[in-house]
């Protein structure tokens, strides 16, 4: 029986990139059935709509996506199709490796950590008051009763929430990944020195449920700022790092310039009936149709969603492909040589076609 996945190609960059990917999971001999669906600018041209319900209920249906990039276009009212399929799915988890790979010019060279960023609340709850607004000015007047504290009266207003059942949820999940993938540490990012009621909960919670998992797993609490000092001076020093919505998009960026970039950054969001497997990176919107683009975050993005569907063997496979191309620093894309200029980088469609290669030899 082939597997059943739903492919939703993204915008700009998206198609180039998701092309590749799916050819190269193809390589490895995985039977897979393909369920194409629209989303972003294309699904908007075609049906007046961003995020059509039929790719929700597709994905729905098959429980498992491989999504490429999404342009978030301005002054639509529409905050992010991206955020909009995590939220509508409760994928409630996102999972972003950050992991050296010989032959990638960085910094570093042996980091091996990985992300789990709470994906449901906090700042991204899209819960916000416009500067202006009567609405706006009432709740600072309330605030002001409340609180005996002022907000300027020109001020806009964002929401941040965050529950003890998604910090549970969440810190549970981190510390499961870390004993199924056999990983020794997690630690709980946050800023609960500043916001006790919000990130002072996250820490709280965080530490009641590492107590379950007390000397199985390794627990330990990292303020936000000094982390991202950390990083950059010692990311080896570190295994599973757990954090709220907005930080955990932010550090992600970071690992991903830690390891090479935006080009070699696979990500997944899962949650507890379906997961979509993306890019870190976004539509590149400046770079569609020049096949010019790094398939690697996307191609590794596979590489996670064959684990996901249980065919390890598929995604060593695949992973182990991608390493050898990138090590024999021949066929990669511009992002990948140390001049950015130089002519012998290849293209999107080339980089994969060296990979089939690779996977198939
Ligand atoms: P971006 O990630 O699209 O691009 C930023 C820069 O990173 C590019 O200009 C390019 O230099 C580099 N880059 C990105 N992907 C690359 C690749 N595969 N290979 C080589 N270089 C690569 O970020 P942005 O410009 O801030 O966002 C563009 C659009 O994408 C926005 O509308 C944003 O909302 C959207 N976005 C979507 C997602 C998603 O679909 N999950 C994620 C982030 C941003």
């Amino acid at each position: 029986m082939p597997h059943k996945i739903t492919l939703i190609p993204g915008d700009g960059i998206g198609r180039e990139v998701s092309l590749a990917a799916v050819r190269c999971i193809e390589a490895t001999g995985v039977d897979i059935k393909w369920e194409e669906v629209l989303a972003g600018t294309e699904a908007f041209e075609k049906t007046g709509e961003l995020l059509p319900q039929s790719a929700l209920d597709s994905i729905r249906k098959n429980k498992v996506a491989l999504k490429g990039p999404i342009t978030t276009p301005i002054g639509t009212g529409f905050r992010s199709v991206n955020v909009a399929i995590r939220q509508a799915l409760e994928l409630f988890a996102c999972v972003r490796p950050a992991k050296s790979y010989p032959g990638i010019k960085s910094r570093f060279n042996d980091i091996d950590l990985v992300i789990v960023r709470e994906n449901s609340e906090d700042l991204y709850i899209g819960i916000e008051f416009e500067q202006g607004k009567p609405e706006t000015r009432a709740l600072i007047d309330q605030i002001a009763k409340d609180t005996k504290k002022t907000i300027r009266a020109d001020s806009g207003i964002s929401i941040k929430p965050i529950s003890k059942f998604a910090t549970e949820r969440i810190t549970r999940f981190a510390f499961e990944y870390a004993l199924r993938n056999n990983r020794k540490k997690v630690t709980c990012v946050h800023k609960a020195n500043i916001m006790k009621f919000t990130d002072g909960l996250f820490l709280k919670v965080a530490r009641e449920v590492a107590e379950e998992f007390a000397g199985r797993v390794t627990f330990e609490e990292a303020i936000v700022d000094n982390m991202s000092m950390q990083l950059v001076t010692k990311p080896n020093k570190y295994d599973v790092l757990l954090l709220p919505n907005l930080y955990g998009d932010i550090i992600s960026d970071l690992c991903a310039g830690l390891v090479g970039g935006l080009g070699v950054a696979p990500g997944a969001n899962i949650g507890t009936d379906s997961a979509v497997f993306e890019a870190v990176h976004g539509s590149a919107p400046k770079y569609k149709g020049q096949n010019k683009v790094n398939p690697v975050a996307m191609i590794l993005s596979g590489v996670l969603m064959l684990r996901y569907i249980k065919e390890a063997k598929a995604a060593e496979k695949l992973e182990n492909a991608v390493k050898e191309v990138i090590a024999e620093g021949k066929s990669v894309t511009y992002d990948l040589k140390s001049d950015p200029l130089d002519p012998a980088a290849v293209g999107t469609k080339e980089m994969a076609d060296a990979i089939i290669k690779r996977c198939k030899g």
